[in-house]
């Protein structure tokens, strides 16, 4: 798939998650930012888009901001989701993953506000809770919103599945590389480098059969999407 096709249906996406998720009641609000932490994931095709939206503004100082702050012991994904919905349908085994919750803040948070925020990634997009999360020390999401956000993850990896997932910084600095950019835009990358994994076409979606009736017209929606 080309990648202005892909590029193009991830906005969509967008659209239709923030319209999506414009009907609860949120906490969420500018200048709250305890969810903005280095443990952030996304694909390859959404690094891609911030780097294009970077570019176009001026702004490209942030990818040097990432490298300079990012935390070593950030999260680093050992499979994708897709590959995880995957494992789980066929009874295997997901390896254990890591995650340091005192990660600390996102590399490129500067003064609680996202310098890259139309373009923040799905990964931050669906972080939304009913109530403040620095009041409750987590984040109160109804299980509803948990499914989609699983489904709208599966679908953005399913769109990019020749690139790669990996932590916001690791797939930042990858794709700072113009040689990588490049071969990512011609559909040429060859394995991943270290802290990315594989992404993959979906097989399974992570839908509990509580909400299979409910989610239909979103999955309508994402599957009409045409470029
Ligand atoms: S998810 Fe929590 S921390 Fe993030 S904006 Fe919403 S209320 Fe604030
Ligand atoms: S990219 Fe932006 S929205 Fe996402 S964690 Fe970093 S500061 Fe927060």
């Amino acid at each position: 798939m080309d990648l202005n096709v892909k590029l193009t249906i991830l906005e969509r996406m967008v659209e239709i998650y923030d319209r999506f998720v414009s009907e609860f009641d949120l906490a969420c609000e500018k200048y709250c930012a305890h969810c903005c932490t280095a443990n952030v994931t996304m694909t390859t095709l959404e690094g891609y888009r911030i780097i294009a939206n970077l570019e176009k503004t001026g702004e490209t100082r942030y990818l040097e901001t990432i490298a300079r702050k990012s935390h070593p012991d950030r999260f680093m994904p050992r499979v994708s989701i897709n590959r995880m919905a995957d494992i789980c349908a066929r009874d295997g085994d997901p390896p254990e993953e890591h995650l340091n919750p005192d990660a600390g803040p996102c590399p490129v948070l500067a003064g609680d506000a996202c310098p890259l925020y139309p373009a923040r990634p799905f990964g931050c997009r669906c972080m939304v809770s009913a109530r403040n999360c620095g009041e409750t020390g987590f984040a109160d999401m109804d299980p509803f919103i948990l499914t989609v956000n699983d489904v709208f993850l599966q679908h953005v990896e399913h769109i990019d599945a020749q690139g790669y997932t990996g932590n916001f910084a690791d797939v930042m600095q990858f794709l700072e590389s113009d040689e990588n950019r490049k071969n990512y835009a011609t559909g040429r990358l060859g394995v991943a480098a270290t802290g990315l994994v594989a992404n993959q076409p979906v097989f399974v979606l992570m839908i509990p059969p509580e909400h299979r009736e409910r989610i239909q017209p979103l999955l309508t929606q994402i599957r009409s999407i045409q470029v």
